[in-house]
């Protein structure tokens, strides 16, 4: 399926120079959403993975979907401040500066084999700092990482050298 035609480029948002990609139109159709769940949920059921992680916000549109029909776990990370209970916390790299992420203590298990999902790569600094966060409490396997968009003109090839990784829509 064509999903770019679901992509709307919107200039200068959130703020000035950057073309933001808005998903939302793809979420607005029954066909392209249903399309983005049955591939990732396939990819998901190749890795053998049994969890997912997704950060917010984008990330947590996908991935109840897919950990449902993919009969895995579903795991959130989300930004300070957010989660009530004891969390584990990485620093990672924003296009200015750094930011936090989060994830409850005790939500991921040794020798959980994992997805990363997530909306969009760009500079892949969130990713970077999700996997790091994955490995801060537990032994777990990364067994694949999936985004809807690649940006790949943001960064290098890192990541597709060291990990399985999925993605529907290249720019
Ligand atoms: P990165 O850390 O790879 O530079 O940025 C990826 C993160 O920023 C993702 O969590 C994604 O949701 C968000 N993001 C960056 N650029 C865009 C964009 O153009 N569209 C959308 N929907 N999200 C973006």
């Amino acid at each position: 399926m064509d999903l770019k035609k679901f992509i709307i480029d919107v200039k200068d948002f959130p703020q000035a120079g950057v073309i933001f990609k808005d998903i939302t139109p793809l979420l607005n159709d029954v066909d392209a959403f249903k399309y983005v769940i049955d591939e990732f949920t396939n990819f998901v059921k190749e890795t053998g993975a049994n969890v997912i992680v997704a950060p917010e916000a984008r990330g947590f549109l996908f991935a109840p979907a897919i950990a449902y029909a993919a009969g895995c776990r579903f795991v959130l990370v989300r930004k300070p401040g957010k989660l009530p209970r004891a969390v584990n916390d990485v620093e990672y790299s924003l296009e200015y500066g750094t930011g936090h992420l989060q994830m409850h203590k005790g939500d991921l298990r040794e020798n959980d084999k994992v997805v990363i999902l997530d909306d969009v790569l760009a500079t892949g600094g969130t990713m970077d700092g999700i996997i790091k966060l994955c490995h801060k409490e537990s032994n777990v396997d990364i067994a694949g990482i999936a985004c809807l968009i690649d940006l790949s003109f943001l960064h290098d090839d890192a990541l597709a050298k060291e990990y399985n990784v999925k993605t529907l829509i290249t720019y």
